[in-house]
């Protein structure tokens, strides 16, 4: 077969001066979207398997899934990234929780090699690769190496980590360039992106612009994506780490001196100089967005705009979910919800929830014929049998263990309707408490007969377990603390495939009316723990009755499905960037 020929246009300068000045005074700044100035989007974390890239979690998800809906949407876009050459599977033997490595070649995946691009570190030139994949509107870009590393790896202040975010900031401008694109505006997802605009403010000095105009310059053209709630909580990176890592690649003085000055006692939180180097802010729930505690230099509070996440539908939902929505004109031919779209769901009847039901069980059956659970077994369901499903990072604040709080009360719920719980989300390396709790958690259930045939831990979670799970499961159980859940996206994949929700009121699912769905509240661990019992009790019941499952489905529809809808979240941020 051919190769096919792709030309580039390698640019000198990317950025329009020139259209900054004239524009200057004016309403309007220079953020015209096109082909040649397309919507950039910085992250260190993609997940996207079917192109290669793992992810951890809902960053990475989010990235994958607003990257599809741009293609979709016919939206000029570039996704700027590290691609991992080494990826991480965790696995349960007798027990106890491993992680094993394996390698990754993005040649496997449809990367065309374009050049490579150099970034300074300790001293030495590294030599990164730039690699592409084009995909109608989109494309992304991705830096590598073969010591690049995997996602995570180390911790979060180490150099390994900040020669991993210095790569792909430095080296994805450098990127942009080599390929020939203008950045119309660059969407920092996150601060581990900084250096991306950190790049692009050294550029625009070097080439001999005022050092307080070009930051106004990068400023008007930058948003920074918040998805964590306290300032207190992210690592620093040390001067000294810096002067290894970052001063060596910036070219101009100014810009030297301006990073140096925003030291305390020698230490950085790139959030600080994401502030200040960002005009646009946003956050990703409206709860979010109003409790995030982020101050700048001046110590006032950060207003972050809310722009709450949304999933890409095609990627999440059942294909016969789809075709319902849009045949019965609850989404337009553009994915878009309809005007009367509340009056529509009246159509949506517990035969159609039942029927895709049992669709999506099929499917789910045809996962985890290739995934075991944590015992070596494959499972299968029958289209009666009543699944909870609970996917999720296996991390403390979403709670996985509250519901083995009360192991004989978690029986009795159970039994009711002898139904099943499966639970999936992998551990963080290296987190002994999660790994204990889940460890715990296994070894208990082990001790009842009835639980250890009805409980099942699903190894190595990842996209596709997430997507059997939701389509496969009649209820799903979402808990975290309230207060420390940023929005959260697993919820609302099972909220379009018409499962019951339980959660608790936090993240994006406080976007909506706490009336909409089985609530989980309560003064205190104890009440919230027994009200989960209760609501997986009336979940239960409520599949028993054809009128209560209708009225509870389409309740939650009304009222989430304008959150979940992804169209609505890429449609958000172009207004919020582009306005007309
Ligand atoms: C959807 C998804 C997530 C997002 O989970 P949240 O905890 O709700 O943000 C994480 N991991 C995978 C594999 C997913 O598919």
């Amino acid at each position: 077969m051919m190769e096919e020929e792709f030309i580039y246009h390698p640019l000198e300068n990317i950025e329009d001066v020139d259209l900054f000045y004239e524009a200057v005074g004016r309403e309007k700044l220079t953020k015209a979207i096109s082909p040649e100035r397309p919507y950039t989007y910085w992250t260190i974390e993609l997940y996207d398997k079917n192109n290669g890239i793992r992810g951890g979690g809902g960053l990475g998800v989010l990235a994958a899934d607003t990257r599809r809906i741009a293609e979709k949407m016919n939206v000029p876009f570039v996704l700027i990234t590290p691609f991992y050459p080494r990826e991480t599977h965790q696995k349960i033997s007798n027990g106890s929780i491993s992680d094993e490595h394996t390698d990754v070649d993005y040649r496997d995946f449809g990367f065309r090699l374009i050049d490579t691009v150099n970034v300074r570190c300790c001293n030495n030139l590294c030599k990164l690769e730039v690699i592409e994949k084009q995909f109608h509107s989109t494309r992304i870009i991705a830096i590598t190496e073969p010591n690049f590393g995997e996602l995570y790896s180390d911790t979060s202040g180490s150099d390994h980590r900040l020669y991993q975010e210095v790569a792909l900031g430095f080296g994805g401008y450098a990127a942009l360039k080599l390929i020939g694109l203008k950045p119309a505006i660059m969407q920092l997802n996150e601060v581990s992106t900084f250096f991306a605009a950190l790049a692009r403010l050294d550029e625009l000095v070097h080439n001999g612009m005022d050092f307080y105009e070009a930051v106004v310059y990068t400023r008007k053209h930058t948003l920074y994506t918040n998805h964590t709630l306290v300032q207190a909580a992210e690592a620093e990176f040390s001067y000294e780490q810096f002067e290894r890592f970052v001063f060596p690649n910036v070219k101009s003085p100014a810009v030297k001196r301006w990073l140096s000055e925003k030291f305390e006692n020698g230490r950085i939180k790139l959030s600080s100089i994401t502030i200040e180097i960002a005009e646009l802010k946003s956050g990703v729930s409206k709860l979010h967005a109003r409790v995030a505690n982020y101050h700048d230099a001046a110590g006032n509070k950060v207003k972050f705009k809310p722009i709450t996440n949304g999933i890409d539908m095609n990627m999440w939902v059942l294909p016969e979910i789809m075709d319902f929505y849009h045949q019965n004109e609850i989404l337009d031919e553009k994915d878009f919800l309809t005007e009367n779209f509340i009056f529509r769901l009246e159509s949506l009847s517990a035969i159609d929830i039942r029927l895709a039901k049992q669709r999506g069980r099929k499917v789910l059956n045809e996962v985890l014929a290739h995934r075991p659970d944590h015992k070596g077994n494959i499972l299968q369901f029958g289209d009666n049998d009543f699944i909870f499903g609970f996917k999720r990072r296996f991390v403390d604040y979403k709670r996985p263990d509250l519901p083995f709080r009360d192991l004989s009360r978690l029986r009795v719920v159970l039994e009711e309707r002898n139904a099943h719980y499966i639970l999936a989300g992998r551990v963080h390396t290296g987190d002994t408490n999660m790994s204990n709790k889940l460890t715990g958690i296994l070894r208990a259930i082990e001790t009842d007969e009835y639980l250890s045939s009805h409980v099942h831990y699903l190894p190595d979670y990842d996209e596709e377990l997430a997507y059997g799970v939701s389509v496969g499961c009649n209820a799903t159980i979402n808990v975290p603390i309230v207060g420390l859940e940023a929005c959260g996206t697993s919820w609302m994949k099972d909220v379009a495939n018409w499962g019951i929700l339980i959660s608790t009121h936090d993240g994006g699912v406080a976007d909506g009316s706490i009336n909409s769905y089985l609530n989980v509240s309560g003064a205190n661990e104890d009440e919230e723990l027994s009200m989960l019992y209760q609501r997986m009790e009336e979940a239960i019941n409520a599949w028993e009755s054809d009128f209560d499952l209708e009225t509870l489905i389409r309740q939650q529809l009304a009222d989430f499905l304008p959150i979940v809808s992804g169209t609505r979240m890429l449609k958000d941020y172009l207004d919020y960037l582009f306005p007309i």
